[in-house]
């Protein structure tokens, strides 16, 4: 747990969130201001920043949270998604501790912009 990490806080259950999945190693919940009709945010519980920062170490929890993903969107019928990880303030990322977006429920692009 980093004290000051957003998500951290919500997976401590400091901060409310709509969660969405919860087991050992990763946890999930709705995205506050959503980009999708569905778009879900999943989190390894370990905290590291992102996938920079990331070792051999973080293997299985990463496959966990690709199957999390893949999990939540099966349970939503969504025949098509997209799974984003964005790294690095130019890609994105706003919260530095990894988080998979699962998106879903509209038609997306190619490039993504
Ligand atoms: P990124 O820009 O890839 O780092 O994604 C961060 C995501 O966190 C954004 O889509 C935000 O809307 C979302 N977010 C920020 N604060 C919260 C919060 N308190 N609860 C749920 N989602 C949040
Ligand atoms: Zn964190």
């Amino acid at each position: 747990m980093s004290s000051d990490c957003l998500f951290c806080k919500i997976a401590a259950k400091q901060i409310p969130a709509k969660i969405v999945h919860e087991d050992a190693d990763v946890f999930a919940f709705e995205d506050i201001h959503p980009q999708s009709p569905t778009h879900v945010l999943v989190c390894p519980k370990k905290h590291f920043a992102s996938l920079k920062h990331a070792g051999t170490e973080e293997e299985a929890v990463l496959g966990k949270v690709a199957l999390v993903a893949a999990k939540i969107a099966k349970e939503r019928n969504l025949g098509s998604y997209r799974t984003v990880i964005n790294t690095g303030s130019e890609a994105g990322q706003t919260v530095f501790h990894l988080h998979l977006h699962l998106l879903g429920g509209r038609a997306f692009h190619w490039p993504p912009g």
